[in-house]
């Protein structure tokens, strides 16, 4: 029984072995790619590897990824035919957390706008709401935007989440589905995309939606590059619809030279730094996850293949 383990996301491979040994420290852990027996391989961490490099792994019987979105990972036609949980912290990520709280409050205090006018030398006081008065909107409500979602409605603002399925909050108002998409969007000042990419929310901030958000929204996409319109979004600021936008993913990575995204007065663009993947976050669940597997427990943190997330 051996944990293989592949090019990781971030730091060395013998860093997460031994982090991962740590935890578990009779594991039989294998570095891509030294794989020995193929035979001996029933459990994969995936991070940096083309699966089309893999060798047969006639006993695999778990894929665990690195990262915490599976877009690429279930495009892949190499991807065994096996379960994939997730291995992310299951509390959410306070990387991740503060980050988003960054970029809320940034847009909140229009920063953006105060950094213009000190390049101008201008000395001038934005109209400022109070946090009750500022509609923060997630689109998804999932591990990763749950914390910040509840961080910022500790805050005072007014938080209200999108999902698929209903569901229901004590502090958050969660509206879910197709049907819900234009109530959520027309109370939302602020909005932040936690979705994970998919084939119902590919392209998902586009023109028909930014015309839903009320005039002088702003957009923060900490999702993927694909879910958003490059031209809708740039066409949605310059008509003064929104008021700005921050893009934490885009698409391609890393974003083109000409990408007109970049010198946009209203975009703030980050090369996809919201969350690093840390060997001492994920080894826990890894562990947590093969000893289930070995003890024939359901798992915890499953990936719905069919859903894609
Ligand atoms: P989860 O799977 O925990 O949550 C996903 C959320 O999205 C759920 O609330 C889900 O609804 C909702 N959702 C999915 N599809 C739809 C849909 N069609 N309509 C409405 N809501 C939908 O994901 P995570 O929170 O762990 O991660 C979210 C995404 O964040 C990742 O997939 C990845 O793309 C991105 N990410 C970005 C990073 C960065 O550095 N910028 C780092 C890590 C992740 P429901 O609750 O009903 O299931």
């Amino acid at each position: 029984m051996a944990l293989l383990i592949t090019p990781p996301v971030m730091g060395s491979a013998e860093h997460w072995r031994d982090t991962i040994l740590e935890v578990s420290p009779d594991l039989d852990i294998r570095l891509w790619p030294e794989v020995g027996d193929p035979d001996d391989i029933l459990y994969l961490l995936t991070g940096f590897l083309d699966l089309a490099e893999l060798p047969e792994l006639p006993n695999l019987r778990l894929v665990m990824p690195m990262f915490a979105g599976f877009d690429h990972l279930l495009g892949s036609p190499h991807l065994p035919d096996v379960p994939i949980v997730r291995t992310g912290p299951p509390d959410g990520d306070p990387a991740m957390t503060e980050y988003c709280v960054l970029h809320v409050l940034r847009h909140h205090r229009h920063m953006p706008d105060y950094l213009d006018q000190q390049r101008r030398r201008e000395w001038k006081v934005i109209p400022q709401k109070q946090p009750h008065e500022q509609r923060v909107g997630f689109m998804g409500f999932g591990v990763l935007a749950r914390p910040p979602a509840r961080t910022l409605h500790g805050l005072g603002f007014d938080v209200a989440a999108w999902t698929r399925s209903e569901r229901s909050d004590p502090d958050i108002a969660l509206f879910n589905g197709p049907d819900g998409l234009a109530a959520f969007l027309a109370r939302t000042d602020i909005l932040v995309c936690l979705l994970p990419l998919t084939d119902d929310t590919d392209g998902i901030l586009n023109a028909n939606l930014f015309a839903q958000l009320p005039e002088g929204a702003s957009v923060i996409n900490l999702g993927r590059g694909g879910h958003l319109v490059d031209g809708d979004l740039i066409a949605a600021l310059d008509s003064g619809h929104l008021a700005g936008a921050t893009l934490d993913a885009t698409k391609p990575e890393p974003l083109p030279q000409d990408s007109p995204l970049w010198t946009h007065p209203r975009v703030t663009v980050m090369p996809h730094t919201a969350r690093r993947v840390r060997a001492a976050t994920v080894a826990p669940q890894v562990v947590e996850t093969i000893r289930r597997d070995q003890a024939g427990e359901p798992q915890l943190w499953a990936v719905d293949r069919a859903a894609g997330y």
